[in-house]
């Protein structure tokens, strides 16, 4: 089974192409080669969109770190700290860090189910949603 890519013209076989399923055919136009070579091209472009988010939005995301230590319980404020100290150390000391962190998970599993979703989860989605946005933007603007 051939498909013309819409990027180089080449014809390949259906495997060449990745999943759209918003697509007729439930590929995409352009073949992986092409997909590759665009993130490829584009890589520091992006990292650089990154980059610029974080600077542009610095307020809004130390907005929401602040939202997030008000919604923690004080076990959960002591354990983030904990387990910051030792992720910051040497080598060995985020093993100690990821142990502590298995313990604490199990000592405190509701603790830690309401912990994931009222911090973990609301925060990261919204901000990928929001930096995805971001360099959708900037990419039009070229
Ligand atoms: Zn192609």
């Amino acid at each position: 089974m051939l498909k013309i890519c819409k990027k180089c013209g080449e014809e390949l076989d259906k495997s060449m192409f990745n999943k759209k399923l918003t697509n007729k055919d439930n590929l995409r136009c352009e073949c992986k080669n092409c997909q590759k070579k665009y993130r490829q091209e584009n890589k520091e472009r992006f990292a650089q969109y990154s980059k610029e988010y974080r600077e542009t939005n610095r307020e809004y995301i130390r907005g929401k770190d602040r939202d997030r230590i008000h919604i923690l319980t004080d076990t959960e404020k002591e354990y983030q700290k904990e387990y910051q100290k030792e992720y910051r150390k040497e080598k060995e000391h985020k093993e100690i860090a990821k142990e502590y962190n298995k313990k604490w998970n199990e000592e405190n599993r509701e603790e830690r189910t309401r912990y994931m979703k009222a911090y973990r989860i609301p925060y990261k989605v919204e901000h990928i949603i929001a930096m995805k946005k971001w360099k959708e933007s900037k990419l039009n603007e070229k």
